[in-house]
């Protein structure tokens, strides 16, 4: 490949781009329906149950077939990475770096074959699978970068003011043995690859189970890892439903530390099951979003509803950062709605392997039926269809889990939609009188994940100010709350949307994934020998023992 993705050739790819991803398409749609196994300790592990994964772009194709794990395989893959722990614990960290580097640049050189089972899989459109696969390469080099860039997290501390003593104080961050990550199917790469890549340059030995819809696009990640070369056991790749699998999981006597990316429920069901143990284990949480767009009187109404349009239908609004919620100032309210609608209507819903697609299908069949279910709701209280409201029928259309970019008005602000993340293309917009009544709307869920605004720049400073989110835009065409991309906009949430209060791809994230210990060594006083040794010179036997550290 002659380019990189970058966050600028996401909004302007080139034409190569399209050419290598095209071909893609063609060549692994003569290829699906392949049996993927596990891989656990090195090997490839099969269940007795397998499943089909089935495209929700057309439900007749057969992807792949995936392996149904259950707790025997769990148990198997967490007493494998526990295995593998020591060993790798004590491997030099710029080895664990270069190992996490190469695996990374495998992803770049397959980013076209990985980008199209991406929107095959998951249905997202050709930029966006692209971009998740490319983000993942990313997030893995930058925690390889942020231990370079600390020299492995050692570091000297001062010296005790003692008199008569010399002391040496390292502080060492060090990795904490079995760590389990979990993903969403909705960012399955970068979900998955960002804390991997984290927990495994740190020094941890990885499990990762994916979502039961995204288990494929997850494999093909972990055979970048396999012909990377980790050694057997450091990093471990279960399939299964997390109901069972992945609750053994949660519940193995192994775990040490777990990053969680997904729904807020089973999130913090994760997090009382841990709180249960006999010690407090760290776990890494990226939860549910609600996230507000903010239009003040002053802003540019252009930037504002291109930037709420692709961020309210992004990924068909399966994005933890999609714009769910929109607040606009009573004065200009009329002009920015009839813009959002005119943008609305002009996205293109269909095959998301298309080039001119913006919207794909939902997930799966619950997902539609939710769709279904929330217009219904959504209806009955009185709110009005500016758009969409419906699924698409007729045509390819039967085949697959395709609904219209729906835009709500007059909902009642009291309505629990209001506060529900719904996960979907449903995007409600409410008129305010002020920005301040904008704000209390803003920050009255329980999440904050991600937040947008446009205005003019003294009420963007105020946004900035008052706004509690993780992830925060002002005046941004390229995305009112979505699009973040490591390196820029490191992400994670607050309140119910994120527990560390660190965002993933930032400069505090790989050190989630260690604990400090502090090493304090008082330099020997020379030692009043009895008579047999008191020949041996005291120099010498002091110069050994500070070697010994
Ligand atoms: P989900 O239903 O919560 O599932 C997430 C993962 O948890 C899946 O791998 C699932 O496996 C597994 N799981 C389910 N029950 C489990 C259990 N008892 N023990 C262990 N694992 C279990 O979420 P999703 O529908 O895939 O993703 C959408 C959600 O993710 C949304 O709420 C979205 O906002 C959130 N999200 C957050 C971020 C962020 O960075 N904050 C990013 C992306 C998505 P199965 O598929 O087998 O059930
Ligand atoms: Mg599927």
């Amino acid at each position: 490949m002659a380019f990189k993705l970058t966050y600028a050739t996401m909004f302007n790819p080139p034409e190569e781009l399209h050419k290598g991803f095209d071909k893609a398409v063609a060549k692994l749609k003569d290829n699906l329906g392949k049996e993927y196994g596990m891989f656990i300790d090195g090997q490839d592990v099969f269940a007795d149950e397998k499943y089909e994964d089935r495209s929700p772009v057309n439900t007749d194709w057969v992807l792949a077939v995936m392996q149904k794990g259950n707790a025997s395989h769990a148990q198997m893959a967490m007493e494998a990475a526990r295995k593998a722990f020591p060993a790798w614990s004590r491997t030099p960290w710029k080895t664990r770096v270069k190992l996490v580097r190469k695996a990374a640049a495998l992803i770049e050189k397959r980013i076209f074959e990985l980008g199209a089972a991406m929107a095959l899989e998951v249905g997202k459109n050709r930029m966006e699978s692209l971009g998740d696969v490319q983000e993942t390469a990313d997030l893995m080099y930058w925690s390889a970068q942020m231990m370079e860039e600390n020299n492995g997290f050692i570091r000297e501390m001062g010296k005790d003011p003692l008199v008569g003593y010399d002391a040496t104080n390292i502080s060492v961050l060090k990795p904490y043995g079995v760590w389990l990550v979990v993903s969403p199917f909705n960012f399955p790469f970068a979900l998955s690859g960002g804390p991997v890549g984290a927990a495994l340059v740190a020094g941890n030995t990885v499990v990762l189970k994916p979502a039961t819809d995204t288990a494929w696009i997850v494999r093909l990640y972990a055979e970048c890892l396999r012909d990377a070369g980790f050694p057997p056991g450091v990093f471990n790749f279960v399939t299964g439903p997390g109901s069972t699998l992945g609750q053994a999981l949660v519940d193995s006597p192994e775990l040490d530390g777990a990053t969680f990316t997904g729904s807020f429920d089973v999130g913090m069901k994760m997090y009382r099951d841990l709180a249960n143990r006999n010690y407090v284990r760290p776990v890494v949480l990226e939860l549910g979003g609600k996230n507000p767009a903010i239009v003040s009187r002053n802003a540019n109404l252009e930037d504002a509803s291109t930037g709420i349009v692709r961020s309210a239908f992004g990924l068909q609004g399966q994005k933890c950062s999609a714009a769910s919620r929109v607040l606009v100032e009573e004065p200009v309210y009329d002009e920015l709605v009839a813009l959002l609608k005119a943008k609305t209507e002009k996205l293109v819903i269909g095959d998301p392997t298309e080039r001119t697609t913006y919207l794909g299908p939902v997930i799966n069949q619950n997902a539609y039926n939710d769709f279904k279910n929330f217009c219904e709701e959504i209806n009955q209280a009185g709110g009005n269809f500016l758009t969409g409201g419906h699924v698409k029928t007729g045509g390819m259309f039967d085949k697959g889990y395709f609904c219209e970019p729906t835009l709500v008005t007059d909902l009642p602000y009291d309505h629990r939609l209001w506060k529900h993340e719904m996960f979907l293309p449903i995007t409600t917009i409410g008129k305010v009188s002020s920005l301040d009544e904008a704000m209390q709307i803003a920050n009255s869920v329980n999440y904050g994940l991600t937040a947008g605004f446009y205005g003019n720049a003294k009420e963007v400073k105020w946004f900035f100010d008052n706004i509690e989110a993780g992830v925060t835009y002002a005046n941004r065409p390229q995305g009112a709350t979505t699009g973040a991309w490591p390196g820029f906009q490191p992400f994670g949430g607050w309140k119910g949307s994120g527990a560390t209060g660190k965002n993933g791809g930032g400069y505090y994230y790989v050190q989630l994934y260690m604990h400090e210990q502090i090493q304090t060594l008082i330099k020997p006083a020379p030692v009043k020998k009895a008579a047999k040794a008191a020949k041996k010179p005291v120099k010498k036997a002091g110069k050994k023992t500070a070697k010994r550290k």
